[in-house]
């Protein structure tokens, strides 16, 4: 009796041969970006205290409440895999005092985990890009950190498909204030509310304003704006920051209804959206978080940051066929061993190829077969040349033009790839 195959967790995808070179295009894209605003790289583990996230992101949050993969381990400690970046970010950064009196700009990237319904754009594992800064409290950190993302756009050809929504939460007070004038408002409604909004009337009032219900919209449409709650210095700064994305040349839309699903956020507020991924329209989402580190038990820290759902921006790539046709192409020489004799000496010489050029990628042919066999691999495997080591003799044959075929001796080989290739 046959066992049934083990499948992958719903929701966790493989990364197969064939898209992997996207991956990698994408991220050594973002490694340049980083390298270029003088970013720094920390990396933290997928594994954390569960305390850290209810602290950070929130009880009431649909992270926290609905998300997050929590267990416990086999000491009976509570732990959850990291269902985002920002607190394990901070956590790491304060336990090892690089937030003290210290300006940060640093950048992540890797798996995050939420338990949610996966559907085209949306999976329980995904990857995030993510960008946080530490230390600074002017809109010019603010204004940075949103010119990076553009010009990422910018380097991989989607700037025209996204579009920058911008917000403005004010201080925590003037949050605390809003959220108590929405919802005494809201209370007078709250049987036409939609049931999430009604629930959350009790425990996080602003993401009602996320609600799509048609019903609960339309009661909004006259509920204090939080625009009047903001107070004049943050007003200014957020004004500040607006002027100097104009004067980059980058065009935004204010959305007094972009509140984000995480507690943590103050001041400013933005996403990155597109039309061309149906509901799961956000690439990118971020903002100021100035009480966080606090929060978690370090000192008063400004901070902004934004995460990057990098699945979504590589289906962008792929439908927009935005990937150039050199991504993929792995093979420059193909190297193909016929007959018993000539499987050593061809290993042997594959190495001092690679020795000599560095540069060069050479895949040695190591699965035996005859050569029209091997010779219909090296078409498939995209390889510009191939060295044949047939009887005693080294031939090379170029696949794009016959003409140019030739027997080699064994002390020409290299400078002629060198001729060829350099
Ligand atoms: P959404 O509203 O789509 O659920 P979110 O507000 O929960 O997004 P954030 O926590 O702000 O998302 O995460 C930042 C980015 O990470 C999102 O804009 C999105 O691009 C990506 N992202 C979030 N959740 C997922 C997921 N389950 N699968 C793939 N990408 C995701
Ligand atoms: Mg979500």
């Amino acid at each position: 009796m046959s066992k049934a195959k083990i499948q992958a967790i719903r929701g966790m995808n493989d990364v197969l041969p064939n898209q992997s070179p996207h991956w990698q295009y994408l991220e050594e894209h973002i490694r340049h970006l980083m390298a270029a605003y003088a970013y720094q790289e920390i990396r933290f583990p997928v594994l954390e205290q569960t305390q850290l996230f209810k602290r950070s992101i929130g009880d009431a949050t649909d992270i926290v409440e609905k998300e997050m993969y929590t267990f416990e381990d086999r000491n009976g400690d509570s732990l959850s895999l990291r269902p985002e970046g920002t607190a394990s970010c901070v956590r790491a950064a304060e336990q090892h005092g690089l937030l003290y009196n210290q300006i940060q700009k640093l950048w992540y990237m890797g798996p995050m985990y939420r338990h949610e319904r996966p559907q085209k754009g949306r999976y329980r594992q995904f990857y995030q890009f993510g960008v946080e800064a530490f230390g600074m409290s002017a809109s010019t950190i603010e204004s940075e950190v949103i010119l990076l993302s553009a010009a990422l756009w910018k380097n991989i050809g989607l700037c025209q498909f996204l579009t920058l929504e911008m917000n403005n939460l004010g201080t925590p007070d003037n949050r605390v204030a809003y959220t108590q004038a929405l919802r005494s408002y809201l209370l007078d409604f709250k049987n036409v509310l939609d049931e999430d909004s009604q629930r959350r009337l009790e425990t996080n009032v602003l993401r009602i304003l996320d609600s799509k219900n048609p019903e609960t919209q339309a009661v909004l449409k006259d509920a204090p704006v939080l625009e009047d709650y903001i107070d004049s210095d943050s007003h200014a700064e957020f004004e500040k920051l607006l002027s100097i994305l104009a004067e980059a040349g980058i065009q935004y839309n204010k959305n007094s209804r972009l509140v984000r699903g995480l507690d943590y956020y103050n001041g400013m507020v933005f996403e990155w959206t597109t039309e061309e991924l149906g509901a799961q329209a956000t690439v990118c989402a971020g903002g100021r978080y100035d009480g966080l580190v606090k929060q978690l038990g370090g000192g008063d820290t400004p901070a902004v940051g934004f995460a990057m759902g990098m699945e979504r921006i590589l289906l962008m790539l792929d439908e927009l066929g935005k990937i150039p046709d050199v991504v993929g192409q792995s093979v420059d020489l193909f190297i193909a061993l016929i007959g018993d004799e000539n499987q050593s000496k061809g290993l042997l010489l594959a190495e001092s190829i690679r020795q000599a050029i560095p540069t060069l990628r050479v895949l040695t042919h190591c699965g035996g077969g005859k050569y029209n066999s091997q010779l219909k691999k090296a078409y498939a495997s995209g390889a510009h040349c191939v060295l044949v080591l047939e009887a005693n003799e080294i031939k090379l044959k170029m696949l794009d033009d016959e003409a140019q075929n030739e027997t080699l001796s064994s002390h020409d080989v290299i400078s002629k790839l060198e001729n060829i290739f350099l």
